[in-house]
């Protein structure tokens, strides 16, 4: 299986970011470490340790957050706290995981490697980055609970971790929730930003228009869905109608990325069976919840 090592340097409005990692076949897992003033904003992977030990080493680090657990994103806060000395904060509800482990598929281990252990601080609303700066925690769940943006007011950088990655998606995690995540997109896009610092696909400077796209291609592709789920079709035809059969993506994560998953996740999103009543705040038409809560569950099988 081709692998090859990606490393380049990216610098935006003062803005510098460092991206690393492997590239395995169609799966581009590298990750975009940024670096604002003398705080960085992700680590990488951690088998990419040597290349962010000596970015880190040759900067003036004050402080090293994460937007959340995810072991491109985290993986190397353990080491840029035991190994430099860096204070480390991550949001809230990355705490735990980051401190205790988490679990790990073969695919991840192998793409990106197994972070080590440390407890970070959690990040306040408000962190001060000196100077004037600092950065506003934006809490904005749905590619995991605790994913969360990272809002520089006064230059209207948003830092979006996984929020975005692409305004156009064919795959979903088994774990993510896309009800969150459509409700996550329009609550960010509520803010006063104007460019997107994204982990994988870089700097956004229309990014409001870029987050709008993705939000309006999610909101649609449940419509579509929902119009072929009144017709009778059933997951597996649909996902075969809209987005094609599953591809090296799901074979290579065991199918924890998957075209099922996401059409699955559009096809639950308001399904009678649910029990859902548009009383408990889900309109039943546009298919799309208003709030990450009320958002019934999203099935896995068909
Ligand atoms: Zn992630």
């Amino acid at each position: 299986m081709p692998v090859r090592i990606e490393h380049h340097r990216i610098e935006h409005q003062g803005v510098e970011g460092l991206r690393v990692g492997r590239v395995l076949t169609q799966l581009t897992s590298s990750c975009i470490l940024y670096r604002l003033g003398t705080t960085i904003i992700d680590t990488g992977p951690p088998n990419q340790w040597r290349t962010v030990r000596r970015f880190l080493m040759e900067r003036d680090v004050a402080r090293v957050v994460v937007t959340h657990h995810h072991e491109d994103h985290s993986g190397n806060l353990a080491r840029a706290h035991h190994d430099l000395g860096s204070p480390v904060y991550s949001p809230p509800a990355s705490v735990a995981p980051i401190t205790a482990g988490f679990a790990l598929k073969p695919y991840q281990r192998l793409i990106w490697g197994k972070p080590r252990r440390v407890e970070p601080q959690p990040i306040p609303d408000d962190l001060d980055l000196g100077s004037g700066q600092s950065l506003r925690a934006i809490p904005a769940p749905g590619h995991s609970d605790d994913m969360t943006c990272y809002l520089e007011p006064d230059r209207g950088f948003l830092f979006t971790g996984d929020l975005y990655i692409a305004s156009k998606t064919r795959y979903l995690r088994a774990d993510e929730d896309l009800q969150q995540q459509i409700a996550s997109l329009r609550r960010v896009l509520e803010l006063d930003f104007k460019t997107v610092f994204c982990s994988h696909r870089g700097v956004l400077e229309s990014g409001r228009a870029a987050l709008h796209k993705k939000l309006d291609f999610l909101v649609g592709l449940c419509e579509r869905v929902h119009h072929l789920r009144d017709e009778g079709r059933n997951v597996r035809e649909i996902t075969r109608m809209l987005v094609g059969k599953e591809g090296l993506m799901a074979l290579l994560t065991g199918f924890h990325f998957s075209k099922h998953n996401l059409i699955s996740a559009c096809y639950a999103s308001v399904s009678p069976e649910d029990g859902v009543s548009p009383e408990d705040g889900i309109p039943p038409k546009d298919g799309v919840a208003p709030e990450a809560g009320v958002a019934p569950g999203r099935r896995t099988g068909p």
